[in-house]
């Protein structure tokens, strides 16, 4: 599938779009999931217009797990949280939404959590959830 360059990451790296920002560097964005599945739930893309993982070459694909080990961490840190899951949905018959290939960093265990992309946060909560991981990579 080609890639469409008017899905909603495209427009939020092109700065058509808002997002609440935890991390940039040349090659990946993070910010905050705008429909948590818990608080501080998080999502990291790469910059590159991959609609799934298999749109990746090795090298991106490498560099992008290291920045989910960066932001997971900072995520576990600044929510307290005893554990982390990690998920990435790779097509519309796997559940993925939005067709820009990124992980989700879930402080929470996915059996607990909210559905997924169910219910927009209170941007309140969101805005102090990004405050405290900017504070842990910061940013
Ligand atoms: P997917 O279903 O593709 O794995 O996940 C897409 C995620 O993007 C969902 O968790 C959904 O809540 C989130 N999302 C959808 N639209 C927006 C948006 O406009 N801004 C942000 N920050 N997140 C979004």
């Amino acid at each position: 599938m080609s890639y469409d360059n008017e899905n909603i990451f495209a427009k939020i790296l092109r700065g058509e779009l808002p997002c609440l920002k935890v991390y940039e560097d040349d090659q990946t964005l993070a910010f905050m999931d705008i429909m948590p599945q818990a608080t501080g739930h998080t999502l990291v893309i790469p910059k590159s217009p991959a609609t799934t993982i298999f749109d990746l070459n090795a090298a991106a694909a490498a560099d992008l797990i290291v920045k989910v080990q960066l932001v997971a961490k900072a995520v576990k840190t600044a929510m307290n949280a005893d554990g982390i899951t990690l998920f990435q949905l790779n097509g519309e018959s796997a559940g993925q939404t939005v067709p820009h290939m990124h992980f989700h960093v879930l402080p929470a265990s996915i059996a607990t959590a909210r559905a997924h992309a169910s219910e927009m946060a209170d941007p309140k909560e969101l805005e102090s959830a990004a405050k405290l991981i900017r504070a842990q990579l910061k940013i």
